[in-house]
């Protein structure tokens, strides 16, 4: 079995400038100046043996930074299709724009998925002005990788770099979206601290709402999410690791050393992503 990691982002495009928000995430993360080429990522990656699906989060509106596109997105996949899936991201504040870029990604580039970042893209998922988008991803039929939470980017400078936490609430903001649209999976990223038991209840109550564990070091993951994932929700959480944040290396040794029930392991670090990217 190979373990899919289910939030990974993208190296940047060589030759366009980094997102603003990299150097307080570098320092935050305690990682090297230089980062990782995609070289180098596809290397870690094998070395695991796992596959990542990659991504970036086009938030152009609010932070004016470009996105990295889509077709680069598309085209390290296809370099790389043993250990590279994909999923577009578009900014929902382009309006019709970004509609046509999903449909454009899922259909011509063949993305398997949509990145948002609510946070950082500045939108409540539950607007109905945003309607349109999630039904084009219900309708084309691809899941939805969602900011939860808390969000490093910003912390502990002044006014939080600009960027509002309560977007990336799970009640209500994910638990209405998923209400108004049964048949879109909706992936919860990260521990959604500080309201975990929120996120518990909407991916217990929902059907088509998951959660990926990325973006902490599973040693501080909260007892009541690792009981659940062993438990009640062994067919709703998936690995992530948020790389190059944290390292999937890291990630998995100490996911290795979780109280979480043997049978549960196999489901979370690779079937129930499988079921969702449909491999
Ligand atoms: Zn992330």
């Amino acid at each position: 079995m190979k373990a899919i990691d289910i939030h990974a982002h993208i190296p940047r495009m060589p030759g366009i400038p980094e997102y603003g928000i990299e150097p307080g995430l570098r320092r935050m993360f305690r990682m090297n100046e230089k980062p990782d080429d995609v070289e180098q990522m596809v290397e870690t990656y094998r070395e695991i043996d796992a596959m990542a699906v990659i991504f970036s989060v086009d938030a152009e509106t609010e932070t004016g930074d470009l996105p990295d596109p889509n077709d680069y997105v598309a085209r390290t996949v296809s370099d790389y299709p043993d250990v590279f899936t994909g999923f577009c991201t578009v900014d929902p504040r382009k309006g019709r724009a970004a509609v046509d870029e999903l449909e454009r990604s899922v259909a011509d580039l063949r993305l398997r998925g949509l990145k948002l970042h609510p946070i950082h893209q500045g939108f409540f998922p539950d607007d109905p002005a945003f309607t349109p988008l999630f039904s084009k991803a219900e309708e084309l039929g691809v899941p939805v990788l969602m900011h939860s939470g808390y969000a490093a980017a910003g912390a502990n400078t002044p006014g939080g770099g600009g960027f509002e936490l309560a977007y990336a609430r799970p009640i209500p903001h994910v638990d209405s979206l998923a209400a108004r649209h049964p048949d879109l999976t909706i992936i919860m990223a990260h521990l959604a601290w500080p309201w975990i038991q929120e996120q518990i209840a909407v991916a217990l109550h929902k059907q088509n709402v998951f959660i990926d564990l990325s973006g902490w070091a599973p040693r501080y993951i909260p007892e009541d999410l690792i009981r659940e994932a062993g438990g009640r929700l062994r067919n709703k959480v998936l690995f992530g690791s948020d790389y190059p944040y944290i390292s999937p290396v890291t990630w998995l040794e100490q996911f290795a050393e979780l109280d979480i029930r043997q049978e549960a392991r196999p489901l979370i670090l690779h079937d129930n992503a499988a079921g969702i990217l449909g491999l």
